[in-house]
Order: structure tokens, then sequence, then C-alpha cells
């Protein structure tokens, strides 16, 4: 009976003291994997937040241990991704500041042939719409030529491409294409093609070709005809008094229209190099209208055509070169009476349109068909070319007139009603 006792109290004794182990050993067991762990689940949260793109977070306090070693680690991975995605974050941001503000057209092609990217620029040349990524350059640009170049550089069949190309709808434009693959390794990655627009520079050498072109055809014809008729004179026609004095007659009017072309192309080529700096000054209008009067007086005279002016009661001054404006004034006035039948009427009204002074010549001669009031300025054109030869005209006047008018800052337009009469404004500067 007593062994039982002393048994039973043993296993209990035993009972509670595997209890104990057992709960202390739990305790520590749970102490030692909250210190463990701890660090391991900051480290994962970090990991997380920089998978979330925030490089700053920094695993604080490492220790000295394995798990310390570790948590500086990425610390340090940390700080380089940040480095790296900072370098190409400003080398994308650098990129793309370049490509935006390249006046060409760019297009980055894969080895696929599909479109990477394609800048604003490269819309202004062609009418891309909705979104080029992923596409064949011919679906976007829709031009064969292009998809050729892709094809061909990415063949690897050149190293460089440059071709000029012409686009003509919408509207027809020139364009230089430059293309070059991209090679990495010795392998043809993609492509890159810049395009160029030319058109400006083709349509200032058609302007320049046409205009050399048609300065020889005008000067042929007075110096063709001087050449003639003093040929005639000088193999006899000299002692044919009568005919004698009409040849001179038209070597004369032919010699005066080789000067006036002369003038006349010299002022446009003085206005257009804008070499001769205008003397801008305070300028009356009425003065200059005055002295207009007087200078047309004659040859309104003669076609008893009647020349009034209307300006306002009050002074107008405009912001000018004085002999300029006059000589653009003058044009305007001289055609108005060269135009005009006899009898006619020229009118000249001066007026203030909000900053401005508005100067109108106006008559009632011909007129213009409306067809041809936008080419009007043009350099040598005229609308009755046979009629405008007789009057000596030049064909520049009112081409000079328009640049006088914009080197002034300011504009030139025309109304006019055929077989009614003409109006031309002159808008200038008020001072
Ligand atoms: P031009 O030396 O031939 O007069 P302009 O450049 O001054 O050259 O004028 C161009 C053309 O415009 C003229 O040939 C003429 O046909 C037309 N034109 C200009 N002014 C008038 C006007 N007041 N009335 C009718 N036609 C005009």
């Amino acid at each position: 009976t007593d062994i039982e006792v002393v048994s039973t109290r043993l296993k209990k004794i035993l009972l509670a003291a595997v209890l104990a182990a057992l709960f202390i050993s739990a305790v520590f067991a749970f102490l030692a994997a909250f210190i463990i762990t701890r660090p391991v689940n900051r480290i994962h949260a970090a990991a997380m937040e920089l998978s979330r793109g925030n490089y700053d977070k920094k695993i604080s306090g490492p220790g000295n241990d394995e798990i310390g070693d570790l948590a500086k680690a990425f610390n340090h991975m940390a700080e380089q991704i940040k480095l790296k995605v900072e370098e190409i974050t400003s080398q994308s941001a650098r990129f793309k500041a370049v490509l935006l503000s390249m006046s060409d057209g760019v297009v980055v092609v894969d080895k696929k042939e599909n479109i990477l990217l394609i800048n604003d620029a490269l819309k202004k040349i062609f009418p891309v719409t909705g979104d080029a990524f992923g596409k064949k350059p011919l679906e976007v640009v829709r031009n064969v030529e292009v998809q050729e170049i892709a094809e061909s550089l990415l063949a690897g069949r050149e190293s460089h491409i440059k071709k000029e190309i012409s686009r003509i709808l919408p509207e027809e434009k020139t364009v230089i294409v430059h293309g070059t693959p991209v090679v990495r390794d010795g392998n043809i990655e993609g492509a890159v093609m810049v395009f160029h627009d030319i058109t400006e520079i083709r349509r200032l050498e058609t302007v320049r070709r046409d205009f050399v072109a048609n300065v020889s055809h005008e000067l042929r014809t007075p110096a063709s005809n001087i050449k003639g008729f003093a040929e005639t004179l000088a193999a006899g026609a000299l002692n044919d008094r009568e005919h004698a004095a009409e040849f001179v007659k038209i070597i004369e009017e032919n010699s005066d229209r080789l000067v006036r072309l002369i003038e006349d192309l010299l002022s446009l080529s003085r206005i257009e190099s804008g070499k001769a700096p205008l003397d801008l000054k305070k300028c009356p209008v009425r003065d200059i209208i005055e002295k207009l009067e007087k200078e047309t007086a004659k040859q309104a005279e003669l076609k008893k055509i009647k020349f009034e002016k209307i300006l306002p009661s009050n002074e107008i001054y405009i912001k000018a070169d004085e002999s300029m404006i006059f000589q653009a004034l003058f044009n305007l006035a001289d055609n108005a009476v060269k135009y005009t039948h006899e009898n006619g009427h020229v009118k000249v009204t001066a007026r203030e349109i909000k900053g401005s002074v508005e100067i109108e010549v106006s008559d009632d001669g011909p007129g213009i068909p409306e067809e041809h009031l936008e080419r009007i300025f043009e350099r040598f054109y005229r609308v009755d070319k046979s009629r405008s030869r007789e009057t000596g005209s030049t064909g520049l006047g009112l081409s000079i007139v328009k640049h006088i008018a914009e080197e002034h800052g300011g504009s030139v337009r025309v109304e006019s009603v055929f077989g009614k009469g003409s109006s031309f404004f002159l808008i200038l500067p008020q001072f």
C-alpha cells in the first residue's frame, strides 16, 4: 500500500514536471521563433514594398547575425535598384524630350517590322490615326516605299538607306527618309527611320527656277525688240524718215520697259533681302496721300480721271518707312489710273481700325475676275497679259506692295467685282 502511494505521488510529480517542461520549452520555442522570424518578416515586408516600386523602404537596425547580413544586403540591393531606376528614368526622359522636340518624324520598328515607337512630328508628315504600336509601317504611314525601306533594313541588305519619297494625298509632300538598322551583338534587332519634310525646300526651288525663267523671258522681249529695230535702222531704215522715227520710238519704249523692269526687280530684291533696314518714323497719312495725288495727277489728267481723297478729320499717323510706303501706295494708285478707262474715278480713303490704319485705293475700272484674285500679288502675275504689256507694266507692282506691307508688319488685300472696279486695302500699324 505504501509503495502504491509513493508510486502515485511520483507519477503525479513526473506528470507535473513533464507538463512544466513542456510549457517552459513551448515558451522558449515561441520566444526563439519570434526573435528569428521577426526580422525575416521585416525583410519580407520590405521586399513587397520594393516590388511595388517603393525603393526608399529600408530595413532598420539590422543585427550582426546572418539575418542582419541578409538585411544589409537587401538594403544595398534596394539602393542599387533605386539608382538604376533613376538612371533609366532620366535617360528615357531625355530620349523622349529629344524625340518630341525633333522636327523630323521618327519610326522605330522591331525585327518583325512591328512599330515600337513613333513621334508626334511624324503625324505632321503622314496622316497617322490611332495607336501605331505593334502595327506595320505600311498600315500606319500608308506608303509602300517606307515599308520596303523597313524590310530592306531588317533583311540586312543595306546598312544605311537615304531615299526621297513623295506622298500625294491628302496633300502633296516630298520627304527624305534616312533608315538605319539597330544592330546588337551582330544581330539586327530592329530599325530606325527618320523622315525629313523637304516640301517647302522643293517648292522654293521651283519658285526660284520659275522666277529666273520669268525674269529671262520678261527681259528678252524688250531686249530683242531693241535689237531688232536697231538692226533694221542700221540696215537702211534710218534713211526712211517716216519709219525711222517710229522705230526709234519703239526702241525708246522698250528701253523704258527694260529700265522699269530692272528697277522693280532691284526694289523687290532689296526689300526681300532685308538688307536695307526700314527707317521707321511717325508719318502723317495726310502728307503721304497729298503727295500721292500730286504724283499721279499728270497721268490722271491725261485720262481725265477724277482723283478723290477721303481722310478722317483728325490727323492719323503710321509707323512706317515713308519712302517705301509711298512706293507701295504709288504702285496701287498708278495701277488704278492705268487700268481705269477715261473719265473714271480713283478714290483714296484712309481710316483707323483697331490700332491700325487702313488705306484703301479704289477705282471704277475693269475690275479683276475672281479666279485671279488669289494670285494677283505673285510676281509677274498679270490678269490680261497682252493688255498689261501694252501699258508697259512689269507684273511686279503688286508683289512689291505686298512685300513692303509685310516688312512693316502689315498686310494688303484686294476686293474686286469684275466689270465694276477694284479696291486694294493696305493695312499698316498705327503710330
Ligand atoms: P503690272 O505692272 O502688270 O500692273 P501689278 O503687279 O501691279 O503688275 O498688277 C498685276 C496685275 O493685276 C495687272 O497686270 C492687272 O492685270 C491687275 N491689276 C492690278 N491693279 C488693277 C486694277 N486697279 N484694276 C484692274 N486690274 C488690276
